[in-house]
């Protein structure tokens, strides 16, 4: 017998007719302890002394608890519409939380768009951010330890906050313009490089690029051995070309001189000069 903080005196343990009233509860289908007020702990015991109670109750108890397991979330799973009416199916949805959780994606970019605006402590937050030197990426960018919120949120503040708008812009954007990212590296030619470029410069660029070569080195050769003047080559380039083709012609191929079959027809090419070849011969049907 157990005596109640209040003074009754009453039987300890679960009573053989309440355990009869839950076998019914159990058989209609419910697994919880909760409707009879009853404690886990107080129900095992029951259930350790009367083995048989415990073989029929047991078992039900537990296919009871993984049907209403089953059942959990069945009210959002059977939704057909969010709760602003637009429809949900594979087209409008997309599974958030590892799958588990399905959201409207008409109503994410509505969201998106139009951010509920900052409170006035996010404001306060983000102002002290910018006035201790932080930057943009620092308090909106995504996965920073010191978030306050997205740059959703930051457009719609600045559109709505002039104040706010003049301070991002004095301390943010004039402090850090955009232009100040280095887009270009400054080169540094040596005098022989320079030299190299002026001399280069002056031979025609239309040239077959190792034709063009050729002749650079020549004139740079004529240039050692001292029978061209540096400050002559604009004047004589073109002797030189006509020089390099007609010692290529010495062997009669034409204009193009002396190419290898196996080189590139072009400078980053695949296709060599024996491919179009053997494609040229192949369309005239002598292939
Ligand atoms: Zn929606």
């Amino acid at each position: 017998m157990w005596r109640s903080p209040k003074g009754v005196v009453q039987r300890q343990g679960l009573t053989d007719e309440k355990a009869a009233r839950m076998l019914e509860g159990f058989r209609a289908g419910c697994g919880a302890m909760r409707p009879y007020h009853v404690k886990w702990a107080k129900f095992k015991a029951y259930c350790d002394s009367h083995p048989t109670y415990a073989a029929i109750a047991l078992p039900l108890v537990a296919a009871n608890r993984e049907a209403a397991d089953k059942r959990k979330g069945e009210t959002k799973r059977n939704q057909t519409h969010c709760k602003r009416g637009h429809p949900l199916n594979e087209a409008t949805v997309y599974f958030d939380r590892g799958g588990s959780h399905r959201k409207c994606m008409i109503c994410t970019a509505l969201n998106s768009k139009n951010p509920p605006l900052p409170s006035a402590d996010q404001v306060a937050r983000v102002t002290a951010a910018i006035n201790a030197g932080q930057r943009a990426v620092q308090f909106c960018g995504n996965g920073s330890p010191d978030r306050i919120f997205g740059f959703n949120k930051l457009k719609i503040l600045r559109q709505s906050n002039p104040e706010f708008d003049r301070l991002y812009t004095t301390k943010i954007l004039l402090v850090r313009p955009r232009s100040n990212i280095v887009t270009h590296r400054e080169v540094t030619l040596t005098p022989a490089q320079q030299e190299y470029q002026r001399v280069a410069r002056l031979v025609p660029y239309q040239l077959p690029h190792d034709v063009r070569d050729d002749v650079i080195q020549c004139i740079f050769l004529a240039i050692l051995e001292g029978s061209l003047q540096p400050d002559q080559v604009q004047v004589r380039v073109k002797e030189f070309v006509r020089a390099h083709y007609r010692e290529a012609n010495k062997h009669g191929v034409g204009k193009f001189g002396l190419r290898s079959l196996d080189a590139p027809i072009k400078v980053d090419s695949k296709l060599t000069r024996m491919d179009v070849i053997s494609l040229r011969r192949w369309e005239a049907g002598e292939g």
